[in-house]
Protein backbone atom coordinates (compact mmCIF):
# COMPACT_ATOMS: atom_id res chain seq x y z
CA UNK A 1 0.00 0.00 0.00
CA UNK A 2 1.75 3.39 -1.08
CA UNK A 3 0.73 6.88 -0.73
CA UNK A 4 -0.12 8.12 -3.45
CA UNK A 5 1.92 11.50 -2.74
CA UNK A 6 4.59 10.35 -2.30
CA UNK A 7 5.01 6.69 -3.18
CA UNK A 8 5.92 5.90 0.34
CA UNK A 9 4.90 2.26 2.11
CA UNK A 10 1.76 3.11 4.07
CA UNK A 11 1.12 -0.47 5.43
CA UNK A 12 1.24 -4.07 3.76
CA UNK A 13 -2.10 -5.97 3.81
CA UNK A 14 -2.75 -9.63 2.90
CA UNK A 15 -3.33 -10.19 -1.13
CA UNK A 16 -6.32 -13.06 -0.79
CA UNK A 17 -7.34 -14.83 -2.78
CA UNK A 18 -10.61 -16.61 -4.00
CA UNK A 19 -10.28 -19.32 -1.06
CA UNK A 20 -10.54 -16.31 1.32
CA UNK A 21 -13.35 -14.62 -0.23
CA UNK A 22 -14.68 -18.10 -0.29
CA UNK A 23 -13.99 -18.57 3.96
CA UNK A 24 -15.22 -15.30 4.11
CA UNK A 25 -19.02 -15.95 2.42
CA UNK A 26 -18.67 -19.67 4.75
CA UNK A 27 -18.11 -17.13 7.83
CA UNK A 28 -20.98 -14.86 6.82
CA UNK A 29 -23.56 -17.89 5.81
CA UNK A 30 -22.67 -19.41 9.27
CA UNK A 31 -23.92 -16.50 10.82
CA UNK A 32 -26.68 -15.47 8.76
CA UNK A 33 -29.66 -17.64 10.62
CA UNK A 34 -29.12 -15.76 14.20
CA UNK A 35 -28.48 -12.03 12.99
CA UNK A 36 -31.84 -12.40 10.81
CA UNK A 37 -33.63 -13.67 14.10
CA UNK A 38 -32.01 -10.99 16.08
CA UNK A 39 -34.92 -8.78 16.89
CA UNK A 40 -34.60 -5.48 15.01
CA UNK A 41 -34.31 -3.36 17.97
CA UNK A 42 -31.12 -5.40 18.65
CA UNK A 43 -29.65 -4.51 15.73
CA UNK A 44 -30.59 -1.17 15.26
CA UNK A 45 -28.58 -0.87 18.63
CA UNK A 46 -25.58 -2.15 17.32
CA UNK A 47 -25.70 -0.31 14.10
CA UNK A 48 -26.05 2.67 16.19
CA UNK A 49 -23.02 1.83 17.85
CA UNK A 50 -21.16 1.41 15.02
CA UNK A 51 -22.24 4.35 13.77
CA UNK A 52 -21.13 6.51 17.02
CA UNK A 53 -17.57 4.97 17.15
CA UNK A 54 -17.15 6.01 13.39
CA UNK A 55 -17.80 9.17 14.47
CA UNK A 56 -15.63 9.19 17.80
CA UNK A 57 -12.80 7.80 15.40
CA UNK A 58 -13.23 10.40 12.72
CA UNK A 59 -9.71 11.85 12.89
CA UNK A 60 -7.91 8.62 13.13
CA UNK A 61 -9.96 7.06 9.95
CA UNK A 62 -9.87 10.49 7.55
CA UNK A 63 -6.29 10.61 8.18
CA UNK A 64 -6.01 6.92 6.87
CA UNK A 65 -8.16 7.81 4.14
CA UNK A 66 -5.96 10.68 2.99
CA UNK A 67 -2.96 8.79 3.02
CA UNK A 68 -4.05 5.72 1.05
CA UNK A 69 -6.38 7.98 -1.30
CA UNK A 70 -4.87 11.49 -1.56
CA UNK A 71 -7.65 13.75 -0.79
CA UNK A 72 -7.40 16.39 1.51
CA UNK A 73 -7.91 15.98 5.23
CA UNK A 74 -10.57 18.27 5.09
CA UNK A 75 -12.84 15.84 2.23
CA UNK A 76 -12.03 12.76 4.29
CA UNK A 77 -12.73 14.06 7.45
CA UNK A 78 -16.45 15.07 5.72
CA UNK A 79 -16.39 11.56 4.08
CA UNK A 80 -16.19 9.80 7.77
CA UNK A 81 -19.09 12.17 9.24
CA UNK A 82 -21.06 10.86 5.62
CA UNK A 83 -20.15 7.29 5.98
CA UNK A 84 -21.68 7.33 9.51
CA UNK A 85 -25.12 8.75 8.42
CA UNK A 86 -25.52 5.96 6.40
CA UNK A 87 -24.84 3.49 9.50
CA UNK A 88 -27.43 6.08 11.50
CA UNK A 89 -29.82 6.14 9.06
CA UNK A 90 -30.23 2.23 8.74
CA UNK A 91 -30.34 1.96 12.41
CA UNK A 92 -33.43 3.98 11.80
CA UNK A 93 -34.93 1.94 9.21
CA UNK A 94 -33.72 -1.27 11.01
CA UNK A 95 -37.11 -0.81 13.07
CA UNK A 96 -38.96 0.06 9.91
CA UNK A 97 -39.29 -3.28 7.93
CA UNK A 98 -42.90 -3.05 7.76
CA UNK A 99 -45.12 -5.90 5.81
CA UNK A 100 -48.49 -5.69 4.67
CA UNK A 101 -51.84 -7.19 4.63
CA UNK A 102 -53.90 -7.28 1.54
CA UNK A 103 -57.69 -7.45 0.76
CA UNK A 104 -58.24 -10.51 -0.96
CA UNK A 105 -60.72 -11.25 -3.36
CA UNK A 106 -62.28 -14.03 -0.91
CA UNK A 107 -64.16 -14.14 2.23
CA UNK A 108 -61.68 -16.96 3.47
CA UNK A 109 -58.37 -15.73 2.87
CA UNK A 110 -56.18 -13.43 4.09
CA UNK A 111 -53.42 -12.06 2.18
CA UNK A 112 -50.25 -11.09 3.99
CA UNK A 113 -46.88 -9.62 2.20
CA UNK A 114 -43.63 -9.97 4.43
CA UNK A 115 -40.16 -8.60 3.73
CA UNK A 116 -37.15 -10.49 4.79
CA UNK A 117 -33.55 -10.16 4.51
CA UNK A 118 -32.06 -11.65 1.13
CA UNK A 119 -29.24 -14.18 2.53
CA UNK A 120 -25.42 -12.72 2.47
CA UNK A 121 -25.15 -9.53 0.31
CA UNK A 122 -21.72 -8.67 -1.08
CA UNK A 123 -20.14 -5.16 -1.37
CA UNK A 124 -17.57 -4.74 -3.71
CA UNK A 125 -15.90 -1.37 -3.51
CA UNK A 126 -14.17 1.44 -5.28
CA UNK A 127 -11.30 3.60 -4.16
CA UNK A 128 -12.39 6.97 -4.42
CA UNK A 129 -14.80 6.84 -1.87
CA UNK A 130 -13.09 4.28 0.88
CA UNK A 131 -15.25 4.23 3.84
CA UNK A 132 -19.02 5.98 2.49
CA UNK A 133 -19.47 3.51 -0.35
CA UNK A 134 -18.87 0.30 1.76
CA UNK A 135 -21.15 2.12 4.76
CA UNK A 136 -24.04 2.89 2.34
CA UNK A 137 -24.33 -0.62 1.64
CA UNK A 138 -23.50 -2.70 4.51
CA UNK A 139 -25.59 -0.27 6.80
CA UNK A 140 -29.23 -0.89 5.28
CA UNK A 141 -28.01 -4.38 4.23
CA UNK A 142 -27.23 -5.24 7.96
CA UNK A 143 -30.35 -3.18 9.42
CA UNK A 144 -32.32 -5.62 7.01
CA UNK A 145 -31.03 -8.52 8.91
CA UNK A 146 -27.60 -9.33 6.04
CA UNK A 147 -24.90 -10.60 6.79
CA UNK A 148 -21.73 -8.98 4.86
CA UNK A 149 -18.85 -9.19 2.99
CA UNK A 150 -16.90 -6.86 1.86
CA UNK A 151 -14.52 -6.57 -1.15
CA UNK A 152 -12.75 -2.70 -0.87
CA UNK A 153 -10.80 -1.49 -4.20
CA UNK A 154 -6.86 -2.82 -3.91
CA UNK A 155 -6.08 0.87 -3.76
CA UNK A 156 -8.05 1.39 -0.20
CA UNK A 157 -8.25 -1.48 1.96
CA UNK A 158 -6.86 0.66 4.80
CA UNK A 159 -9.89 2.65 5.84
CA UNK A 160 -11.95 -0.51 5.24
CA UNK A 161 -10.23 -2.93 7.92
CA UNK A 162 -10.38 0.12 10.18
CA UNK A 163 -14.26 -0.27 9.68
CA UNK A 164 -14.25 -4.03 9.87
CA UNK A 165 -12.55 -3.24 13.08
CA UNK A 166 -15.01 -0.61 14.56
CA UNK A 167 -18.26 -2.91 13.60
CA UNK A 168 -16.34 -5.72 16.14
CA UNK A 169 -16.12 -3.14 18.42
CA UNK A 170 -19.34 -1.97 18.39
CA UNK A 171 -20.25 -5.29 19.30
CA UNK A 172 -21.11 -6.87 16.06
CA UNK A 173 -21.13 -10.62 15.98
CA UNK A 174 -18.36 -12.90 14.64
CA UNK A 175 -18.98 -13.21 10.76
CA UNK A 176 -21.42 -10.61 10.50
CA UNK A 177 -19.26 -8.33 8.21
CA UNK A 178 -16.54 -9.59 6.70
CA UNK A 179 -13.34 -7.79 5.17
CA UNK A 180 -11.56 -9.21 2.65
CA UNK A 181 -8.62 -7.92 0.95
CA UNK A 182 -7.06 -9.33 -2.08
CA UNK A 183 -7.23 -10.25 -6.10
CA UNK A 184 -10.58 -8.62 -7.38
CA UNK A 185 -10.57 -10.56 -10.30
CA UNK A 186 -10.47 -14.60 -8.01
CA UNK A 187 -12.50 -12.64 -5.43
CA UNK A 188 -15.20 -11.48 -7.04
CA UNK A 189 -15.58 -14.68 -8.92
CA UNK A 190 -15.73 -16.81 -6.07
CA UNK A 191 -18.71 -13.93 -4.28
CA UNK A 192 -20.45 -14.31 -7.40
CA UNK A 193 -20.26 -18.01 -7.33
CA UNK A 194 -20.96 -18.89 -3.62
CA UNK A 195 -24.36 -20.21 -3.06
CA UNK A 196 -24.87 -18.51 -0.04
CA UNK A 197 -24.69 -15.12 -1.38
CA UNK A 198 -27.84 -13.32 -3.00
CA UNK A 199 -27.21 -10.38 -3.77
CA UNK A 200 -23.78 -8.10 -4.68
CA UNK A 201 -23.78 -4.47 -4.70
CA UNK A 202 -21.05 -2.91 -6.41
CA UNK A 203 -19.97 0.20 -7.18
CA UNK A 204 -17.00 0.80 -9.52
CA UNK A 205 -16.59 1.26 -13.42
CA UNK A 206 -19.05 0.78 -16.04
CA UNK A 207 -17.02 -1.67 -17.74
CA UNK A 208 -16.34 -3.99 -14.40
CA UNK A 209 -20.24 -3.42 -13.69
CA UNK A 210 -21.01 -5.33 -17.45
CA UNK A 211 -18.58 -8.14 -16.82
CA UNK A 212 -20.28 -8.52 -12.78
CA UNK A 213 -23.50 -8.67 -14.53
CA UNK A 214 -22.29 -11.45 -16.73
CA UNK A 215 -20.97 -13.30 -14.07
CA UNK A 216 -24.35 -13.08 -11.81
CA UNK A 217 -26.27 -15.09 -14.42
CA UNK A 218 -24.73 -18.01 -13.14
CA UNK A 219 -26.38 -17.99 -10.20
CA UNK A 220 -29.22 -15.44 -10.90
CA UNK A 221 -27.63 -13.06 -8.09
CA UNK A 222 -29.19 -10.02 -7.16
CA UNK A 223 -27.35 -6.62 -8.27
CA UNK A 224 -27.65 -3.00 -7.80
CA UNK A 225 -24.64 -1.37 -10.19
CA UNK A 226 -23.48 1.79 -9.17
CA UNK A 227 -21.49 2.72 -12.34
CA UNK A 228 -19.47 5.78 -14.38
CA UNK A 229 -21.25 8.95 -15.05
CA UNK A 230 -20.83 11.78 -18.05
CA UNK A 231 -22.90 14.27 -15.65
CA UNK A 232 -23.72 17.77 -17.42
CA UNK A 233 -23.79 20.94 -15.36
CA UNK A 234 -26.27 23.43 -17.27
CA UNK A 235 -26.24 26.95 -16.74
CA UNK A 236 -29.25 29.27 -18.12
CA UNK A 237 -28.30 32.80 -18.61
CA UNK A 238 -30.96 33.89 -15.60
CA UNK A 239 -28.62 31.79 -13.16
CA UNK A 240 -27.14 33.26 -10.13
CA UNK A 241 -23.99 32.90 -11.02
CA UNK A 242 -22.30 32.92 -7.89
CA UNK A 243 -24.59 30.19 -6.87
CA UNK A 244 -23.84 28.46 -9.94
CA UNK A 245 -20.16 29.21 -9.41
CA UNK A 246 -20.07 27.85 -6.03
CA UNK A 247 -21.83 24.86 -7.37
CA UNK A 248 -19.57 24.16 -9.79
CA UNK A 249 -16.12 24.30 -7.71
CA UNK A 250 -18.33 21.84 -5.20
CA UNK A 251 -19.23 19.11 -7.64
CA UNK A 252 -15.98 19.45 -9.92
CA UNK A 253 -13.20 19.66 -7.69
CA UNK A 254 -14.11 17.62 -5.21
CA UNK A 255 -12.28 14.70 -4.76
CA UNK A 256 -9.96 16.21 -7.42
CA UNK A 257 -12.78 15.20 -9.61
CA UNK A 258 -12.80 11.78 -8.99
CA UNK A 259 -16.03 11.22 -7.98
CA UNK A 260 -18.69 9.57 -10.23
CA UNK A 261 -21.53 12.34 -9.86
CA UNK A 262 -18.73 15.16 -10.23
CA UNK A 263 -19.74 17.64 -13.24
CA UNK A 264 -18.03 15.91 -16.42
CA UNK A 265 -19.16 19.34 -18.97
CA UNK A 266 -20.35 22.75 -18.71
CA UNK A 267 -23.02 23.88 -21.01
CA UNK A 268 -23.64 27.29 -20.38
CA UNK A 269 -26.40 29.58 -22.33
CA UNK A 270 -24.52 31.88 -24.40
CA UNK A 271 -25.06 35.11 -23.14
CA UNK A 272 -23.50 34.27 -19.84
CA UNK A 273 -20.41 31.41 -21.29
CA UNK A 274 -17.63 33.89 -21.12
CA UNK A 275 -18.75 35.25 -17.92
CA UNK A 276 -19.20 31.95 -16.03
CA UNK A 277 -16.24 30.67 -17.74
CA UNK A 278 -13.56 33.32 -16.10
CA UNK A 279 -15.22 33.14 -12.91
CA UNK A 280 -14.98 29.60 -12.41
CA UNK A 281 -11.52 30.12 -14.07
CA UNK A 282 -10.65 32.30 -11.24
CA UNK A 283 -12.18 29.93 -8.56
CA UNK A 284 -10.28 26.78 -9.67
CA UNK A 285 -7.15 29.27 -9.83
CA UNK A 286 -7.51 29.63 -6.60
CA UNK A 287 -7.70 26.07 -4.99
CA UNK A 288 -4.83 25.41 -2.94
CA UNK A 289 -2.65 21.79 -4.59
CA UNK A 290 -0.87 19.99 -1.84
CA UNK A 291 0.02 17.08 0.38
CA UNK A 292 -3.62 16.17 1.52
CA UNK A 293 -1.93 15.47 5.44
CA UNK A 294 -1.75 19.50 5.35
CA UNK A 295 -4.44 21.62 6.67
CA UNK A 296 -5.51 24.39 4.07
CA UNK A 297 -5.30 22.12 1.08
CA UNK A 298 -7.92 21.70 -1.24
CA UNK A 299 -6.84 19.35 -3.81
CA UNK A 300 -4.28 16.70 -3.52
CA UNK A 301 -2.62 13.98 -6.04
CA UNK A 302 -4.88 11.87 -8.85
CA UNK A 303 -5.02 8.10 -7.37
CA UNK A 304 -2.12 6.83 -9.64
CA UNK A 305 -0.43 7.63 -12.84
CA UNK A 306 -3.16 6.12 -15.37
CA UNK A 307 -5.93 8.88 -13.80
CA UNK A 308 -2.97 11.59 -14.38
CA UNK A 309 -2.45 9.78 -18.09
CA UNK A 310 -6.32 10.19 -19.28
CA UNK A 311 -6.58 13.70 -17.45
CA UNK A 312 -3.32 14.97 -19.83
CA UNK A 313 -4.66 12.97 -23.02
CA UNK A 314 -8.48 14.65 -22.22
CA UNK A 315 -6.69 18.02 -22.29
CA UNK A 316 -4.90 17.80 -24.76
CA UNK A 317 -7.21 16.39 -27.03
CA UNK A 318 -9.54 19.52 -26.51
CA UNK A 319 -6.48 21.53 -27.17
CA UNK A 320 -5.99 19.98 -30.33
CA UNK A 321 -9.42 20.52 -31.92
CA UNK A 322 -9.48 23.80 -30.92
CA UNK A 323 -10.67 24.90 -26.96
CA UNK A 324 -9.29 27.30 -25.34
CA UNK A 325 -6.93 27.26 -21.63
CA UNK A 326 -8.62 29.55 -19.18
CA UNK A 327 -6.51 28.15 -16.12
CA UNK A 328 -4.48 25.06 -15.57
CA UNK A 329 -3.71 22.44 -18.06
CA UNK A 330 -0.77 21.10 -16.25
CA UNK A 331 1.13 18.97 -14.19
CA UNK A 332 1.87 21.04 -10.45
CA UNK A 333 5.45 20.10 -8.94
CA UNK A 334 5.36 19.48 -4.93
CA UNK A 335 9.11 19.44 -5.05
CA UNK A 336 11.51 16.41 -3.92
CA UNK A 337 10.15 13.37 -2.28
CA UNK A 338 6.28 13.94 -4.10
CA UNK A 339 4.93 12.34 -7.11
CA UNK A 340 4.05 13.68 -10.36
CA UNK A 341 0.28 13.01 -10.00
CA UNK A 342 -0.69 16.09 -8.94
CA UNK A 343 -2.42 18.13 -11.82
CA UNK A 344 -3.85 22.05 -11.52
CA UNK A 345 -7.73 22.74 -11.54
CA UNK A 346 -8.38 23.70 -15.25
CA UNK A 347 -10.80 25.12 -17.09
CA UNK A 348 -11.43 24.59 -21.12
CA UNK A 349 -13.41 27.36 -22.64
CA UNK A 350 -15.34 26.50 -26.41
CA UNK A 351 -14.95 23.00 -26.48
CA UNK A 352 -16.24 21.35 -29.39
CA UNK A 353 -18.83 18.34 -28.71
CA UNK A 354 -16.70 15.82 -30.17
CA UNK A 355 -13.67 15.73 -27.73
CA UNK A 356 -13.11 13.32 -25.65
CA UNK A 357 -13.45 15.37 -22.54
CA UNK A 358 -17.36 15.87 -23.66
CA UNK A 359 -17.68 12.22 -24.85
CA UNK A 360 -15.95 10.18 -22.26
CA UNK A 361 -15.83 10.07 -17.73
CA UNK A 362 -12.95 12.18 -17.43
CA UNK A 363 -12.57 11.32 -13.72
CA UNK A 364 -9.77 14.71 -12.64
CA UNK A 365 -10.17 17.76 -12.02
CA UNK A 366 -10.97 19.38 -15.73
CA UNK A 367 -14.14 21.68 -16.30
CA UNK A 368 -14.57 21.54 -20.06
CA UNK A 369 -17.23 23.99 -21.00
CA UNK A 370 -19.75 24.74 -24.16
CA UNK A 371 -22.14 27.39 -24.92
CA UNK A 372 -25.74 26.44 -26.21
CA UNK A 373 -28.28 29.07 -27.56
CA UNK A 374 -31.66 27.06 -26.64
CA UNK A 375 -33.18 25.02 -23.56
CA UNK A 376 -34.02 21.82 -26.47
CA UNK A 377 -30.33 22.38 -27.59
CA UNK A 378 -28.84 22.29 -23.63
CA UNK A 379 -31.11 19.06 -23.35
CA UNK A 380 -30.30 17.19 -26.24
CA UNK A 381 -26.30 17.71 -25.16
CA UNK A 382 -26.96 16.69 -22.11
CA UNK A 383 -28.79 13.19 -22.60
CA UNK A 384 -26.29 12.24 -25.68
CA UNK A 385 -24.56 9.96 -23.65
CA UNK A 386 -25.14 6.36 -22.59
CA UNK A 387 -24.93 7.53 -19.04
CA UNK A 388 -27.41 8.56 -16.68
CA UNK A 389 -25.74 9.21 -13.08
CA UNK A 390 -26.41 12.73 -11.92
CA UNK A 391 -26.99 16.24 -13.75
CA UNK A 392 -27.32 19.40 -12.90
CA UNK A 393 -28.63 22.89 -13.63
CA UNK A 394 -28.48 26.26 -12.20
CA UNK A 395 -31.30 28.69 -13.04
CA UNK A 396 -33.75 31.17 -11.01
CA UNK A 397 -36.95 30.48 -13.36
CA UNK A 398 -39.02 27.71 -11.56
CA UNK A 399 -41.17 26.46 -14.22
CA UNK A 400 -37.89 25.89 -16.00
CA UNK A 401 -36.23 23.89 -12.85
CA UNK A 402 -39.79 21.24 -13.17
CA UNK A 403 -39.21 21.08 -17.40
CA UNK A 404 -35.47 20.44 -16.90
CA UNK A 405 -35.40 18.33 -14.17
CA UNK A 406 -38.30 16.32 -15.54
CA UNK A 407 -36.65 16.02 -19.18
CA UNK A 408 -33.06 15.18 -17.87
CA UNK A 409 -32.34 11.32 -18.51
CA UNK A 410 -30.64 10.77 -14.97
CA UNK A 411 -31.27 9.28 -11.64
CA UNK A 412 -30.22 12.67 -9.96
CA UNK A 413 -30.86 16.51 -10.45
CA UNK A 414 -28.95 19.26 -8.81
CA UNK A 415 -31.13 22.37 -8.96
CA UNK A 416 -29.15 24.87 -8.06
CA UNK A 417 -27.57 22.35 -5.44
CA UNK A 418 -23.87 21.05 -6.88
CA UNK A 419 -23.97 18.93 -3.80
CA UNK A 420 -26.94 16.44 -3.69
CA UNK A 421 -26.08 12.99 -2.28
CA UNK A 422 -27.26 12.55 1.46
CA UNK A 423 -27.90 9.37 3.20
CA UNK A 424 -31.98 9.77 3.47
CA UNK A 425 -32.16 10.54 -0.56
CA UNK A 426 -32.25 7.83 -3.32
CA UNK A 427 -28.50 7.63 -4.73
CA UNK A 428 -28.15 5.78 -8.04
CA UNK A 429 -28.02 6.22 -11.94
CA UNK A 430 -30.14 4.65 -15.05
CA UNK A 431 -29.04 3.81 -18.43
CA UNK A 432 -25.07 2.83 -18.11
CA UNK A 433 -25.27 3.89 -14.66
CA UNK A 434 -26.62 1.14 -13.47
CA UNK A 435 -29.87 -0.01 -11.28
CA UNK A 436 -30.28 -0.34 -8.07
CA UNK A 437 -30.83 2.97 -5.35
CA UNK A 438 -28.82 3.42 -2.42
CA UNK A 439 -29.84 5.76 0.88
CA UNK A 440 -33.01 7.00 2.56
CA UNK A 441 -35.70 4.16 2.54
CA UNK A 442 -35.16 2.74 -0.52
CA UNK A 443 -31.94 1.20 -0.44
CA UNK A 444 -33.84 -1.10 2.08
CA UNK A 445 -35.62 -3.06 -0.80
CA UNK A 446 -32.09 -3.92 -2.26
CA UNK A 447 -31.61 -6.41 0.65
CA UNK A 448 -35.25 -7.90 0.58
CA UNK A 449 -37.55 -10.09 -0.35
CA UNK A 450 -41.35 -10.11 -1.02
CA UNK A 451 -42.63 -13.26 0.16
CA UNK A 452 -46.66 -13.10 -0.01
CA UNK A 453 -48.68 -15.51 2.07
CA UNK A 454 -51.87 -16.75 0.92
CA UNK A 455 -53.67 -17.81 4.51
CA UNK A 456 -57.51 -19.62 4.14
CA UNK A 457 -58.93 -19.05 7.41
P1 LIG B 1 -12.32 1.83 -10.31
O1 LIG B 1 -11.02 1.19 -9.96
O2 LIG B 1 -12.25 2.83 -11.42
O3 LIG B 1 -13.12 2.27 -9.12
P2 LIG B 1 -13.21 -0.79 -10.98
O4 LIG B 1 -14.52 -1.16 -11.56
O5 LIG B 1 -11.97 -1.26 -11.66
O6 LIG B 1 -13.27 0.77 -10.91
O7 LIG B 1 -13.10 -1.26 -9.47
C1 LIG B 1 -14.16 -1.14 -8.54
C2 LIG B 1 -14.12 -2.33 -7.62
O8 LIG B 1 -14.33 -3.51 -8.38
C3 LIG B 1 -12.80 -2.54 -6.90
O9 LIG B 1 -13.08 -3.08 -5.62
C4 LIG B 1 -12.10 -3.55 -7.75
O10 LIG B 1 -11.15 -4.27 -7.00
C5 LIG B 1 -13.28 -4.42 -8.15
N1 LIG B 1 -13.06 -5.21 -9.37
C6 LIG B 1 -12.33 -4.87 -10.45
N2 LIG B 1 -12.36 -5.86 -11.35
C7 LIG B 1 -13.15 -6.83 -10.85
C8 LIG B 1 -13.59 -8.11 -11.32
N3 LIG B 1 -13.22 -8.58 -12.49
N4 LIG B 1 -14.38 -8.84 -10.51
C9 LIG B 1 -14.77 -8.36 -9.31
N5 LIG B 1 -14.39 -7.18 -8.83
C10 LIG B 1 -13.60 -6.42 -9.58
Amino acid sequence: MLDPATDAPVARVPRGGAADARDACDAAARAFPAWRSRPARERALLLRRFADLVTERREDLARTMTREQGKPLSESRGEVAYAASFLEWASGEAERVYGETVPASTADRRILVLRQPVGVAAAITPWNFPAAMITRKVGPALAAGCTCVVKPASRTPLTALALGGLAMEAGLPPGTLNVVTGEAGPMGDAILSHPAVRKVSFTGSTETGKALMARAAGRVTRLSLELGGHAPFLVFADADLDAAVAGAVATKFRNMGQTCICANRFLCEEPICGEFTERLARAASALRVGYGLDEGVEQGPLVDDAALAKVEDHVADALSRGARLACGGRRVDMGPGFTRRFYAPTVLADVPADAKVFREETFGPVAPVRSFRTEEEALALANDTEYGLAAYLFTRDVARVWRVAEALEYGIVGANDGAPSTAQAPFGGVKESGFGREGGKYAMDEYLSVKFVSWRI
